[in-house]
């Protein structure tokens, strides 16, 4: 999510050297050299969140893929060269300006996901309008998710930050629309690497377009509420957590899977080479790829029986398959896309298209994988997968010795919320109970959707008193945040019971227990929390 200014600037000189190489031996190779660095660093750029250089750097991707063509003659003609020699230096510039700003600063947003503590600790979060008064409710909701945002009226200065990438909310309905744009793009310029959200914004063309154009990353419209404004928050914040992509190679030359696994590595894929097919089995297992780059033509085996062999797997049977063939022959093609693949790349092939196909196959394969093990209005773990993932978890700490406690937390009274609120109403205080256990614990910790209005929670290396103090933290904030309904708003609470292992020994006896303490917290009276002691 963020970088140090020296990563930065390491990428970027790469980028130069890959051009001073050009310069000095033109060549449709050194060409394409540069077109990958120049890809690598585009994508390293979004991936960092760095917008201010990312539209540069995407100007002169777009460029350079435009030139990419085996009948341009390299050399390029003197005016293109001239052209992509100024976007160069330009990006240069402009890399250097950001890691002299962003240095020093050196502490990291705070990312509660990454600690190994509960405590609520999040990057630093600036609300700018013309009057507090207007945002106290947002403020105030804010707060009961854990991110404090401090009010700045737009005619004071902002205060020194440590933080490199804060949040900043933008409430453009004063502001004359003369300043609009200065004062966004200085805000731009000054945290390159921060969240600019502008609040309030007209829905007219013009408008949206000046926002964005300036600098703003995205913009809410006039009147957006703030339960959404939150949700819109809090999606940003999801957006960060991606693993790496994997990528198996199934390629009999080794000179071919090395060049391939480069071109994979510089924009950070993950990449594991197979030389002989008949290991593929056992990679898949080991390495769980996202995607196979299957090579048609190996000794004793073609791509195609390779993948059919695969997908005699059922564990394997989504897994996308991406064929690199020297050949263009079509009834082969037709062959292999029936058995089951997903593309095809000729050889030689273009490194940026084939880093394009790999990232898109692969987004695609794991939002259906989502969908599989993750509940769609929540975007938790479902009942199956929560509870697989409680037995794992449990397998690894009674390993290593240690506390896992296990949580479940039911909303009370909920029926008579949907009755009187209706059924969407009744959602939205899942989806808040849901969004404040994911901004509150941490990325080692279980969250599920066990039932309707129901969750279960699991913290490795938690006793029951440290588990007791942060559930029931969340229970007093859950009972704080207003759910919107008309012009007015209702209140809801929750309920929870915790057991703790090792005092019982397997994933369903801690549920069990969990659930008995929950059932005593309901009839103690709801909105509390009991242990299996209590
Ligand atoms: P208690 O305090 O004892 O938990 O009372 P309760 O009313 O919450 O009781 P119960 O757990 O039996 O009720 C759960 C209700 O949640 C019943 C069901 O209609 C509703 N529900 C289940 N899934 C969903 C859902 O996805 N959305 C909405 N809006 N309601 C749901
Ligand atoms: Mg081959
Ligand atoms: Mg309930
Ligand atoms: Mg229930």
């Amino acid at each position: 999510m963020l970088c140090p200014p020296e990563e930065l600037l390491q990428k970027n000189q790469a980028l130069s050297n890959t051009w001073q190489r050009y310069q000095s031996a033109p060549s449709f190779e050194s060409f394409v050299e540069l077109a990958v660095s120049i890809n690598s660093f585009t994508e390293f750029l979004i991936d960092k969140g760095i917008t201010a250089l990312h539209h540069a750097s995407h100007q002169l991707e777009q460029v350079t893929l435009a030139l990419f063509n085996k009948d341009v003659a390299h050399p390029l003609p003197q005016a293109a060269l001239d052209d992509l020699n100024e976007r160069v230096l330009a990006l240069g510039r402009m890399a250097s300006t950001h890691a002299t700003a962003a240095a020093g600063l050196v502490e990291r947003r705070h990312d509660p996901q990454q600690s190994a503590s509960h405590d609520i600790r999040v990057g630093q979060t600036w609300l700018i309008g013309h009057d507090q008064t207007v945002w106290a409710d947002l403020q105030a909701q804010l707060g009961y998710f854990g991110m404090c945002a401090e009010f700045i009226a737009w005619d004071q200065p902002l205060p020194d930050s440590t933080d490199i990438a804060p949040l900043l909310l933008l409430d453009m309905s004063k502001l004359p629309e003369a300043e609009w744009s200065a004062r966004i793009q200085s805000l731009r310029q000054r945290f390159s690497m921060g969240q600019l959200i502008g609040l309030e914004v007209r829905s007219d063309f013009d408008q949206l377009q000046q926002a964005l154009r300036s600098g703003c990353d995205s913009c809410l419209l006039e009147g957006t509420p703030p339960h959404a404004i939150i949700e819109h928050i809090m999606e940003l914040n999801e957006r960060h957590e991606q693993e790496a992509y994997r990528v198996l190679i199934v390629e009999d030359s080794k000179t071919a899977s090395h060049l391939i696994r480069r071109t994979l590595e510089e924009n950070q894929i993950v990449s594991e080479i197979v030389n002989d097919p008949r290991q593929v089995l056992n990679a898949l297992r080991q390495f769980n790829p996202d995607l196979i780059l299957m090579d048609m033509y190996m000794p004793n085996c073609t791509g195609v029986e390779a993948a059919r062999i695969i997908r005699q797997h059922s564990e394997f049977l989504s897994t996308p398959i991406v064929y690199l063939s020297g050949e263009t022959n079509v009834a082969l093609q037709v062959d292999a896309m029936r058995l089951g693949g997903d593309h095809f790349l000729t050889k030689p092939f273009n490194p940026v298209f084939l880093n394009a196909i790999v990232k898109s196959k692969i987004e695609r394969y794991r939002a259906l994988r989502r969908t599989m093990y993750h509940d769609s209005l929540t975007g938790l773990l479902n009942h199956s997968s929560g509870k697989h993932t409680l037995d794992m978890l449990l397998s690894s700490v009674s390993h290593e010795g240690g506390f896992l406690s296990v949580v479940m937390m039911d909303i009370d009274h909920f029926k008579q919320v949907n009755d009187t609120y209706g059924h969407p109403v009744g959602d939205q205080v899942i989806r808040s109970l849901s969004w404040l256990l994911k901004q509150r614990l941490r990325k080692q910790d279980i969250i599920c959707r066990y039932g309707g209005e129901e969750f279960l929670v699991g913290l490795p290396h938690t006793d029951a008193e440290q588990a007791y103090a942060v559930m029931d933290r969340i229970r007093q904030d859950f009972a704080q945040i207003r759910h919107p309904h008309g012009d007015t708003h209702f209140l809801a609470t929750a309920s929870g019971g915790i057991a703790t292992y090792p005092l019982y020994p397997n994933g369903d006896a801690l549920i069990k227990a969990a659930d008995e303490a929950l059932y005593r917290a309901k009839h103690g009276g709801r909105n509390r929390i009991h242990t299996d002691e209590d």
